[in-house]
């Protein structure tokens, strides 16, 4: 059904739940290595593989960081709380459970305030708590990459016990045709916050923040509920807010033609765009949860949890509306900006030195449509910020003008050094010396007799004509406004 028919009949429902790996050096429970990318099965020791006799130890680091989290979300910190085992039989899982949280979660019930289209919508944050994460499966033949129609099955354990946080929010309705947007933007924020406590690197596409998308619809005038499904793993911003909208039109087709949603998962599917059939979802009593019994509970000293909130790095929300000040850049460029992911560079070039209008015009302007064109995100550019920095700087002093100041983004770009070095090596300067550039207007003037004499009789627009074959003589290194001069003088005529 298309998507306002689909708003026309219904409400959404919304209801997000998001898997953040956290970035310690060490595994949840075990001393083994995290780092993404490493070999099948080499970061793995007897107990994140649950061989008889291992025991688990919790990671300070994950405790903690999994409170400042709780914190930067506005939420209460439990005194008094414990692992709970999550029972299911899941083959990139060697334990047959997941040490998790059950009903008494590290940290619950805040909240976290997302702008859109310039209204706040607070989406009320359920819980934060902390489990570990499961292997990773890879299915082999068969078209899909799934369990369906694989020959085999092969997995890979590096990633079982690495620290997980899972982020649930309370059900958010009321956001209507907006629902897909909402749901986009509070990923988009809560993975600035994470960037901005650094507690993961939050790469979606390699898995480090997933999210799974809980969409249920209700009649217009209706006060219950509808069914809910549950999209999982989610992996891109853009896939979020495609989800929430398939799903609504989706869910509106099949109500209106009589039928029922079931409680179920499902799956996103990039291409399409839409979702398909999983399983249908446990209840809680399925797992049968219990208190982990070999762990101790967690019981953080307030005082430290205190510390901890006080030691809070400037929410990224608040650093928007400062850095917008500072620049006084309008919302439309600043929403460019953050959509661009342009932000920290030229808040580094800006440090470096560089105004903040230049710093803005780079690296929206040239170095955003390199980006476009060569696939690369703004940041893994082979450029920094204080060589655009240098860059603004050797402009503003004359030594370039912006084309070749784009020359030289260019040569750094394919690696040729320093914004110096490549100005030496394409012998880029301006030319700057009175002589050269006086040689390079006589022979202008010699081959173009007839325009020098328009301006001679006092046709000065006709100066453009000569100011653009010296360009072109010096290969665009004069200086134009001092050749336009220089011109102007030799014909003997002043504006
Ligand atoms: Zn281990």
């Amino acid at each position: 059904m298309p998507y306002d028919e689909a708003l026309e009949r219904f409400e959404p429902v919304l209801g997000l739940e998001t898997h953040v790996e956290l970035g310690t050096r060490s595994k949840m429970f075990c001393g083994c290595k995290t780092a993404f990318g490493a070999p099948p099965n080499t970061q793995v020791c007897p107990t994140c593989l649950a061989l008889p006799g291992s025991l688990p130890v919790a990671n300070a680091q994950a405790i903690e960081s999994t409170i400042r989290i709780g914190l930067a979300l506005n939420c209460s910190i439990a005194e008094w709380c414990r692992f709970a085992r999550k029972n299911y039989f899941y083959p990139d899982m060697p334990k047959n459970y997941q040490i998790s949280q059950y009903d008494e979660p590290l940290c619950f019930d805040g909240y976290l305030d997302v702008e859109i289209e310039g209204q706040t919508v607070r989406i009320g944050i359920e819980r934060v708590h902390l489990e570990e994460d499961t292997g990773k499966s890879t299915h082999v033949g068969g078209a899909t990459g799934r369990i369906q129609g694989a020959d085999y099955s092969i997995v890979d354990y590096n990633r079982a016990g690495i620290p997980l946080v899972e982020i649930v929010t309370k059900p958010i309705p009321g956001t209507d045709r907006l629902a897909p947007e909402v749901a986009k933007a509070y990923v988009t924020e809560l993975r600035e916050i994470m960037r901005s406590l650094g507690v993961s690197d939050v790469r979606m596409e390699e898995g480090s923040l997933r999210c799974d998308v809980n969409v249920s619809l209700m009649p217009r005038g209706a006060s219950e509920w509808g069914t809910r499904t549950e999209t999982k793993n989610v992996n891109s911003l853009r896939s979020v807010e495609r989800a929430v909208r398939s799903e609504i039109e989706r869910q509106a087709a099949v109500l209106t033609g009589g039928g029922k949603i079931i409680q179920e998962t499902r799956h996103f599917h990039e291409d399409t765009g839409g979702t398909t059939s999983g399983r249908s979802k446990e209840e809680a009593q399925d797992y049968r949860y219990f208190p982990e019994p070999d762990l101790v509970p967690i019981a953080p000293d307030m005082a430290w949890v205190a510390e901890l909130k006080a030691a809070l790095p400037e929410m990224p929300s608040v650093r928007r509306q400062r850095l917008q000040a500072e620049w006084g850049l309008s919302d439309l460029d600043m929403q460019a900006m953050y959509n661009a992911d342009a932000l920290d560079l030229v808040e580094a070039t800006v440090a470096a030195g560089a105004p903040a209008a230049d710093a803005r015009k780079w690296w929206m302007g040239e170095l955003a449509r390199k980006s476009n064109e060569s696939g690369t995100p703004l940041a893994d550019l082979p450029i920094t910020p204080a060589q655009i920095a240098r860059v603004t700087e050797l402009v503003a002093s004359g030594a370039l003008n912006d084309k070749l100041a784009r020359e030289v983004l260019e040569g750094v770009l394919a690696g040729e050094g320093t914004p110096d070095e490549v100005v030496e090596r394409r012998g880029l300067r301006i030319v700057n010396d009175e002589g050269e550039l006086s040689a390079i207007i006589d022979q202008v003037l010699a081959d173009n007799a007839d325009a020098a004499e328009k301006v001679r009789s006092g046709k000065i627009a006709a100066a453009g004509a000569l100011v653009g074959g010296v360009m072109r003589a010096s290969k665009g290194k004069a200086d134009a406004g001092r050749a336009r001069q220089l011109i102007l003088d030799k014909l003997g005529v002043s504006e």
